[in-house]
Parts: structure tokens; C-alpha cells; sequence
């Protein structure tokens, strides 16, 4: 049993559900977070081993997120930032492309840059700018067409969507087709466009964390998982039963669907992390480096070490390689082929490289295949007394998981 008395009970203690509770608790009402798992945060977990900080997945914070402004103190989460661009793995050489008024001295590297022709820069410049001009709800009323389609559309190359626009629209969407909604596509690099991609100097759970710390500690519960609504309480799966007036499911999109008596199913990405260590990283710059080729397994490349000095003990770094899709390999198998392109990348200094964990996240991101809902329009009332907050429905992120909670908790409190 719980501690409170609840009037409201939220199942999940992920981004969206500690949203929902601390919005709730901050007007004054009785608020329990049951969670499932050991712990909160949901899909943003970060585990501590040997000194090294390895986040559940390679996830950034983008900082330009309308909603994370609000939600989220970022002098106290201690953002550290990537470097304004991204390098290009292409043809055995590494192409460097970086915002051209973010990063002015990396202008003549990206102009001369070989991925995408003249043209395809200048078109980038353009859907910088013609994103930036539209108000960012308005992407959600637009046609909502596959994203490979809308930059074929908009008049970019078969090379630059290849070697530039699938690696990193793939590595944000887990969608190895890029065919994901354009509308997720316009706001994702619309938030890369206008602000850092950033980590928190201490991992990327002390996002979730903060959140949580404005709730007292007794309103949290961990390993409460729950088997079913029972109209007026919920019941965990060792039997025991809590009684509230209100519910808000803010578990993934599949269980939701579960513990609210649905059938319809729903496809998810996975995502595998490579985690390694080594003495020094292989280059100088913190930037996120994208597989060009589309060979391989590799999708992105990065090193956490170097953007943040608390990922890994003094004398080391801490790099991840990601890998999408569909993996018929087993984890060793699948290890030895990521240390081989990384060897083909960084020659023979790979050799020295320890691998420290792989992570295999099965239930990553939902397919974000057109058609996708409106998440401005979204009802967070289900039923009289059941609401869901939660990212699904929206652009899986960080932005929506804040905002879908905060808009839960408005709508019970009758805002
Ligand atoms: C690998 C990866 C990379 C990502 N990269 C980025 C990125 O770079 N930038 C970005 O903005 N976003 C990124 N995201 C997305 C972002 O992490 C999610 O959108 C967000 O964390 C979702 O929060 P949520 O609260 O909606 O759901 P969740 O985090 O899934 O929370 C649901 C919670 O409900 C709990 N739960 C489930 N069932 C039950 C039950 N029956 N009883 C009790 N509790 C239950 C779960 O344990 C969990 O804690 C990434 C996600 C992943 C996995």
C-alpha cells in the first residue's frame, strides 16, 4: 500500500507520468506514481558501472525543445553540448557539414564537402529557413507524407538523402526506410536547426530525475507494476490493490493499449548501443558522426566522453555506436561486425579499444509511418476518470513526453 491516500494514481514513472504527477502535486492534489521497473525514467535510464556513465540508448536533449525550456532547469541538469554539425562517413573519408552560421569556421569544410552537390547545400540552407519561418504547430496540419518522400519532393539528390538525410533522420526515428511522417522529420530538424543537441554533465536520467525531486518521495513507488484498471483502484501484479478516483496511464503506447482493453497492434524500432572505452577518442571534435555509406551495421557514431567529462573516469573516454533495425546476428557476432567497421573507420587503434555493454532496446520508438495524429489535438481523456499522457501519438521525444503530461494533468485539473 501506499504511504498517501491517493486521489489520483499515475502508472509509469517515465518522463511523461513524473510530468503529469509533479503538475498535479505542485496544484495541491494527492498524486502516487505507481512504477513498473526499479527504478524512474522510463526510456531514459542511465546505468553507472566503473566509473563510466552508460545511458539505455544514445539519446540527446535538444535544447531548442519549446516545452524542455519550461519543464526543465538546464543550469542545474549541467548541459554539455555537441558541437553545431555532423561529420560523414563517405567513401573511406570523413565529410564534415556544419550550420554555416553556428559553426563559421567550419564554412569552406562543408562547402567543399563531397556529400550532396552545390545545389543540395544550398536547398539545405533553404529548408532551414523555410522551416524557420513556419510556426511549429503548423507542421502538424501539413501533409502528412513519408519523410523520403517530402526531401525528394523538396528536390534533394539520391546521394544526400543517402548519405546525409537517411543516417541521421534514421538514427532520430530508428526508421531504417526513412519513412517515418514528414511532420516528426520538419520538427526534429527544426529543433537540431535552432538550438544544441546536449547531455547532461551526469547522464541522461537526471532529466527524469529533476522532475521527480519537486515530488515528495513517498508518492513515488518503484517495482508497482500494474496488471489491471479495476474501475476503482488499480491492482498490481503481486495481488495488491490501490483505490483512487483518478488514473492516468502513462505507460508505453502497447501497454496502455493493454491495460485499457485494446487489441489493435503497433510496431516498434529497436535499437542496439555499442558502448566502448579507450585512452583517448579517435578525433578532436564532438560531433555526431553518420554512416554515409549505408554499409555496415553502424548507423551513427558518437563520443560521450568527450562531450561530457563525466561519462567516464579521468584517463578514459566513453564512445557508443548505434546500431538499427532488424540485427539476425547474435550479440557477439553482432559486436565483432561493429568492431570491424570501426576498425575500417579509425584503423588499427580500435584494436585497443575495450568494449564495455551492448544494449538491446526492443521497444525503442513506435513506427512514426504517416498517418500521424495531431498531438496539439490530442484528448487526454479516455474516460470519466482515466486520462493517458505518453510521446506516442506525437514526435517521439523528449518535447512530447513533457508537454503530454503536463496537458494530462491540465485536463484533470479542469484547465
Ligand atoms: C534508444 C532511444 C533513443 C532516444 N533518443 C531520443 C533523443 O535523442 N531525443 C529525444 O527527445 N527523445 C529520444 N528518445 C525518446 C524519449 O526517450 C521518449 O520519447 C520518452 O522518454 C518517453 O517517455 P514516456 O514517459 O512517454 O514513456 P516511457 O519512458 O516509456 O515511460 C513509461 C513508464 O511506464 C512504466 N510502465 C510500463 N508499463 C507499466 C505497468 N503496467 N505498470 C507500471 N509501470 C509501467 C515503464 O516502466 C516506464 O517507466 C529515445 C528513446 C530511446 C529508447
Amino acid at each position: 500500500m501506499t504511504a498517501i491516500n491517493p486521489d489520483i494514481i499515475v502508472i509509469g514513472g517515465g518522463l511523461a507520468g513524473l510530468t503529469c504527477a509533479r503538475t498535479l502535486h505542485r496544484a495541491g492534489r494527492k498524486v502516487f506514481v505507481a512504477e513498473g521497473d526499479d527504478d524512474i525514467g522510463g526510456r531514459i535510464r542511465t546505468d553507472r558501472a566503473d566509473g563510466f556513465l552508460m545511458d539505455r540508448g544514445f539519446q540527446v536533449l535538444q535544447t531548442a525543445y519549446p516545452e524542455a525550456r519550461t519543464a526543465l532547469d538546464f543550469d542545474k541538469l549541467k548541459l554539455r553540448t555537441f558541437d553545431p554539425g555532423v561529420v560523414v562517413r563517405k567513401n573511406g573519408t570523413f565529410q564534415l557539414l556544419a550550420d554555416p552560421l553556428r559553426a563559421p569556421r567550419y564554412f569552406l569544410h562543408t562547402l567543399f564537402s563531397k556529400v550532396g552537390s552545390f545545389a543540395d547545400k544550398l536547398r539545405v540552407l533553404k529548408l532551414y529557413y523555410y522551416l524557420q519561418r513556419q510556426p511549429m504547430e503548423s507542421f502538424f496540419s501539413q501533409p502528412d507524407i513519408p519523410t523520403r518522400q517530402f526531401l525528394t519532393d523538396f528536390g534533394f539528390s539520391h546521394d544526400m538523402i543517402q548519405s546525409f538525410f537517411k543516417p541521421f533522420f534514421a538514427g532520430v526515428s530508428l526508421d531504417p526506410d526513412i519513412e517515418a511522417s514528414n511532420r516528426v522529420f520538419k520538427y526534429i530538424f527544426r529543433m537540431f536547426a535552432s538550438g544544441e543537441a546536449a547531455i547532461p554533465e551526469n547522464g541522461m536520467q537526471e532529466i527524469p530525475r529533476q522532475v521527480a525531486s519537486a515530488l515528495p518521495r513517498e508518492c513515488i513507488g518503484t517495482h508497482m507494476r500494474v496488471s489491471r484498471l479495476t474501475g476503482n483502484g488499480i491492482q498490481l501484479t503481486d495481488g495488491r490493490e490501490i483505490s483512487a478516483g483518478t488514473f492516468v496511464l502513462a505507460t508505453d503506447a502497447l501497454e496502455t493499449r493493454h491495460l485499457l482493453g485494446e487489441v489493435k497492434p503497433l510496431s516498434y524500432f529497436t535499437e542496439h548501443c555499442l558502448y566502448f572505452t579507450a585512452d583517448r577518442p579517435p578525433f578532436s571534435h564532438s560531433m555526431l558522426v553518420l554512416n554515409g555509406d549505408g554499409t555496415g551495421p553502424i548507423i551513427n557514431f558518437t563520443v560521450p566522453g568527450r562531450v561530457s567529462p563525466g561519462y567516464a573516469p579521468r584517463g578514459k573516454t566513453l564512445m557508443a555506436a548505434v546500431v538499427i533495425g532488424k540485427i539476425n546476428t547474435d550479440e557477439g557476432e553482432l559486436r565483432k561486425k561493429v568492431t570491424g567497421q570501426l576498425r575500417e573507420w579509425f584503423g588499427p587503434v580500435v584494436d585497443q579499444w575495450h568494449h564495455l555493454r551492448t544494449y538491446n532496446i526492443k521497444k525503442a520508438l513506435p513506427d512514426q509511418k504517416p498517418p500521424q495524429a495531431n498531438p496539439l489535438k490530442t484528448n487526454p481523456r479516455i474516460r470519466e476518470n482515466v486520462y493517458v499522457c505518453g510521446e506516442y501519438n506525437s514526435v517521439p521525444s523528449i518535447q512530447w513526453a513533457l508537454y503530454s503530461g503536463r496537458k494530462a494533468a491540465e485536463a484533470i485539473l479542469g484547465r
